[in-house]
C-alpha cells in the first residue's frame, strides 16, 4: 500500500532533515517535490493543490521549536496535512448499527469487490461486534452472484436469505427486512446488483431499495486500483444515493494510493474500511492518522515533534501564567494566545472542549469574532514592531497608519485590536488575582 509514494516522499524528507536550518527556498522546493509525488500517485489535482495551499503557510511560518530540526518540523506539518486530507482526527468510523434490525446497503460497480466485502463486513460484525447478521443478494440479473453470497455465508457461518426466483430487488429487500425482524437479527446487509458501468436503471433500482429500507448505512464499494475512476464513481453514486461511507478494495495491490488519498476530499464521505485481500479477513478499519503514518513512514519524527511542541506549549503557558500573576499582558502575549487558539483547532475546536461553551460562543459570535477575524488580528499584531507590541501606548496615529498598511487593513481595525487587547489585559489581570474560578464563571460553567 502506498509504496511508491512512501519511497518518493522519503527522498524529499532525507533532503530536508539533513539540514540544520531551512530557508524559504528549501521549503518551497520540498513542497514542489511533494506536489509532484502526490500527482504521480494519481491524487486528484484539486486535492493536491488544496493540500499544498494548506500546508505551505504553516511550513514557512511555523514557530520554530528549538529542540527539533526544521526538517523534522516540516515532516510533522506534512503529516498533519495528510491526516486532514484523509478525514481528520475524527475517530475511525465504525458502522452505525443502532436500530434493530439495522440495514446496511452495499452499492458499487460489478467487480469492485462488493460481494466479497459484504462477506467481510458480515464476518466482522459477527466476530468483532457480536451481532447476529443476515445477508441478502439483490442481484436478480446474475443468479451466480446470489449463489456466490450463499457460499460465502456458509464459509463464514453467517445466514443468507433463501433465494427465491423471479422477485424484484425491492421485494427481496422487503423479505430480508421481515426475515430479520422475525429471526431476531441485529443487522441485514443488502448486496445490491452491480453493473460494469454506471447506468440509470441500476441507480434507480438502488434508490428504490434505499427508499424502502431506509438504510442506517449506504456504503459504496470502490476498487482502489481504478484510481480517479473510483473517485468519479463515488461522486456519481453519491449524487443519487446519499452514501454514508466508502470502502476501498484491493488496497493490497495499490502501490499508488491516489483513490484512497483523493476520495475523502472530493466526496466529503468518510472512508470506513479498506479491503486488503481476497480472504474474508482482509478488511481493515480506516484510520486517517495510521494511514498518514504509513504513507510517510516517519512515525518517530512525528511523535518527537509532537512531544517537543507540547513541551513548548507548556513552557509558554507557564511563562504566560507568571506574567499574568504580575498583571502583565502585552500584544505579543495576545498574538501568542491567538496562535495557541489556532493550534488547538480554532475557536470551534476550543469551544467544543469547554463547559458552558455555547454561551461563550454566542458572545463571541455577537462580537463578530470568528477564526478569520482572529487571523486578521494576528496579522495586525505581526505588523507592529516588538517595541510596540510590548508597549501598545507607543502606537500614535502615524504608527497605527503604518501598521494598518502593513496588514492591509483600515486603521479602525487596528483600533479594534487595541481595544480588545485592553479588555483582555483587564480580564487577565483579574484572572491573575482570582485564578481560574473566575474564568470558569465568565464562561458560564
Ligand atoms: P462484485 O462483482 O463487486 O461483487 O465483486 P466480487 O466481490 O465478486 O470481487 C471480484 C474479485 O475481486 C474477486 O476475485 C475477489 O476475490 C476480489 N477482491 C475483492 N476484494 C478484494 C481485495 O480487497 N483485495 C484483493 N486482492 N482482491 C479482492
Amino acid at each position: 500500500m502506498f509504496d511508491a509514494l512512501t519511497d518518493r516522499l522519503s527522498g524529499v524528507f532525507d533532503g530536508l532533515t539533513g539540514k540544520g536550518s531551512l530557508s524559504e527556498k528549501d521549503v518551497s522546493s520540498a513542497l514542489r517535490e511533494i506536489r509532484v509525488a502526490l500527482l504521480e500517485a494519481d491524487v486528484a489535482l484539486d486535492v493536491v493543490k488544496q493540500f499544498i495551499a494548506d500546508i505551505k503557510p504553516k511550513a514557512v511560518g511555523e514557530d520554530v521549536i528549538r529542540s527539533v530540526k526544521p526538517g523534522q518540523q516540516v515532516i510533522k506539518i506534512v503529516n498533519d496535512g495528510l491526516v486532514e486530507m484523509l478525514g481528520g482526527n475524527e475517530e475511525a468510523q465504525g458502522l452505525r448499527i443502532d436500530n434493530i434490525p439495522a440495514v446496511i446497503m452495499m452499492a458499487g460497480l460489478q467487480g469492485s469487490g462488493k460481494t466479497t466485502t459484504t462477506g467481510k463486513l458480515a464476518r466482522r460484525l459477527k466476530n468483532h461486534d457480536r451481532k447476529k447478521v443476515l445477508m441478502a443478494s439483490l442481484d436478480v440479473y446474475r443468479p451466480a452472484a446470489m449463489h456466490q453470497l450463499k457460499v460465502l455465508g456458509e464459509q463464514i457461518e453467517v445466514d443468507t436469505l433463501p433465494i427465491t426466483d423471479g422477485q424484484m430487488p425491492v421485494d427481496i429487500a422487503k423479505r430480508a427486512v421481515n426475515a430479520a425482524k422475525l429471526g431476531g437479527y441485529d443487522v441485514v446487509i443488502l448486496d445490491t446488483a452491480g453493473r460494469t458501468t454506471l447506468d440509470e436503471q441500476m441507480m434507480g433500482e438502488a434508490a428504490q431499495v434505499a427508499e424502502f429500507a431506509n438504510p442506517a448505512e449506504t456504503i459504496l464499494v470502490a476498487d482502489a486500483l481504478t484510481g480517479q475512476d473510483a473517485v468519479e464513481t463515488a461522486r456519481r453514486f453519491n449524487d443519487r444515493l446519499k452514501l454514508t461511507g466508502l470502502i476501498l478494495t484491493r488496497m493490497d495491490g495499490d502501490g499508488r494510493g491516489g483513490a484512497a488519498l483523493s476520495m475523502r476530499a472530493v466526496t466529503g464521505l468518510p472512508i470506513k474500511f479498506l479491503g486488503t485481500g481476497e480472504k474474508s479477513d482482509g478488511l481493515e478499519v480506516f484510520d486517517a492518522r495510521r494511514i498518514a503514518g504509513r504513507i510517510l513512514g516517519q512515525g518517530d519524527v512525528v511523535s518527537l515533534v509532537e512531544r517537543a511542541a507540547a513541551e513548548l506549549d507548556e513552557e509558554k503557558t507557564k511563562r504566560m501564567a507568571e506574567k499574568m500573576a504580575k498583571g502583565v499582558f502585552d500584544l505579543e502575549d495576545m498574538a501568542e494566545q491567538f496562535r495557541q487558539l489556532q493550534r488547538m483547532g480554532g475557536l470551534g475546536g476550543i469551544m467544543g472542549m469547554m463547559p458552558g461553551a455555547k454561551k461563550a460562543k454566542a458572545a463571541m459570535d455577537s462580537q463578530g469574532l470568528d477564526d478569520k477575524v482572529i487571523k486578521r488580528q494576528e496579522a495586525i499584531i505581526l505588523s507592529m514592531t516588538p517595541k510596540e507590541r510590548a508597549k501598545p501606548a507607543l502606537l500614535n496615529a502615524s504608527r497605527k497608519k503604518r501598521v494598518a498598511a502593513g496588514a492591509g487593513v483600515h486603521v479602525s481595525e487596528v483600533n479594534k485590536v487595541l481595544k480588545m487587547h485592553k479588555q483582555m489585559a483587564g480580564m487577565m489581570k483579574k484572572m491573575g488575582k482570582g485564578g481560574m474560578k473566575q474564568m470558569a464563571k465568565a464562561m458560564g460553567a
